[in-house]
């Protein structure tokens, strides 16, 4: 490829409280708070699937002054617009825009694993580009054909995004090597490959992307290994790619996708009310046998630079234990809002969660809350 990659338009206003991705993200790594510059902090970026979990993302964000990154999966898109990503993005685009304008901090919209190989996934990506402020170009694996694609596929298919995407102030997350597990039905795969340092060079060059998921070993899905496993990832070879990139251009930034840690407590509390419930040892034991990334290995990627941590699966988790909470407590509340607020109060309560394990706290404005005596407890 010998033309240049266009570099990221930075000047590109978005509607009032929106910004790019790339924009927030730079902050963490540059350990920015308002005036101030301290610790590099990450930013989670939450899958969000129902309009109750945008709402949940934001007052969590607002609740911390922290940034706010809502991502959205090609399977949530259809969700939102009835079964067409196309139309699911109009309405996200509209809602977020809305709900920004009254929210404390800035939100950035990002699609996850956008696919640029196929027809239908290059027409969710070219309409993502007119109404989110990030997309994902994913082209590591060609999901028809379940294979890994040629360097040069993935190279070509992305760089097309960033020819499209940069002069319009939208970042671009590229994928390089192939990430394990089921993220959802849009996207899981049966195979991982490591990222290879030296295709790193090439493709940071030839696309021009600002932001990359290596693969280092983390993986989709809540059942990340065997029940007492802990997910070992390859940190070396993490620090081999940053270290290649951070010389190329330090505004290029590392992302973590399957890098959901569990929380013991929700698992308690669901598997107490699942009892409660009478549910067989069977379903019980589902949860018991849960397996997450643990969260220290993501402490030691955020500080060597990687700022964008993808979560979702402890997300679900606690909206759904606080359902079965809910159910156990009384079956017979015939009233829609009293179930939505007891889960929307939970998943508040998740993202404020990961949220101070990230940093991202008093980033634009002062936390509302008493941050280190902030408890998690769904019994509250
Ligand atoms: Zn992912």
């Amino acid at each position: 490829m010998s033309k240049q990659a266009p570099v990221l338009n930075k000047e590109r206003r978005f509607p009032t409280n929106m910004k790019c991705a790339h924009e927030l993200l730079l902050m963490a790594k540059n350990g920015t708070k308002g005036n101030s510059k301290g610790d590099r902090y990450a930013m989670p970026a939450y899958n969000v699937t129902t309009y109750q979990g945008i709402d949940a993302a934001i007052e969590a964000a607002e609740t911390l002054g922290g940034s706010c990154l809502l991502a959205f999966s090609n399977s949530a898109l259809k969700h939102f617009g009835k079964g067409d990503a196309i139309r699911g993005l109009e309405f996200v685009h509209e809602y977020v825009k809305l709900a920004a304008r009254y929210s404390s901090v800035p939100i950035a919209t990002h699609l996850d694993h956008g696919d640029y190989i196929g027809a239908d996934g290059r027409k969710v990506v070219q309409k993502a580009v007119e109404t989110l402020t990030s997309v994902m170009a994913d082209n590591s694996t060609d999901h028809a054909a379940k294979k890994p694609t040629e360097l040069a596929q993935n190279i070509e298919a992305t760089r097309e995004v960033v020819d499209m995407a940069h002069p319009l102030g939208i970042s671009v997350e590229g994928e390089l090597g192939v990430l394990a597990g089921v993220e959802d039905e849009d996207t899981q795969s049966e195979f991982s490959t490591y990222t290879d340092p030296e295709e790193l060079k090439t493709f940071l060059k030839d696309t021009g992307v600002l932001m990359l998921a290596p693969t280092i070993g983390t993986m989709h899905g809540p059942n990340k290994g065997k029940p007492g496993d802990v997910v070992k990832l390859n940190i070396e070879l993490a620090n081999e790619c940053l270290a290649i990139a951070d010389a190329m251009n330090p505004d290029i930034l590392f992302v973590a996708h399957g890098a959901s840690t569990l929380y013991p407590n929700v698992v308690d509390f669901a598997c107490e009310n699942l009892s409660g419930l009478g549910k067989l040892e069977e379903e019980i034991n589902t949860w018991k046998n849960f397996v997450g990334t643990d969260w220290d290995q993501i402490t030691g990627l955020i500080k060597n630079g990687f700022v964008k941590i993808n979560t979702d699966t402890e997300n679900r988790q606690t909206y759904l234990a606080a359902l079965i909470g809910a159910l156990n407590n009384s079956a017979s509340k015939i009233d829609i809002r009293h179930y939505e607020k007891v889960t929307y109060k939970a998943l508040v309560q998740s993202y404020i969660q990961k949220y101070i394990m990230a940093g991202n706290v008093g980033v634009w404005h002062g936390p509302k809350i008493d941050v280190k005596n902030f408890k998690f407890d769904l019994n509250a």
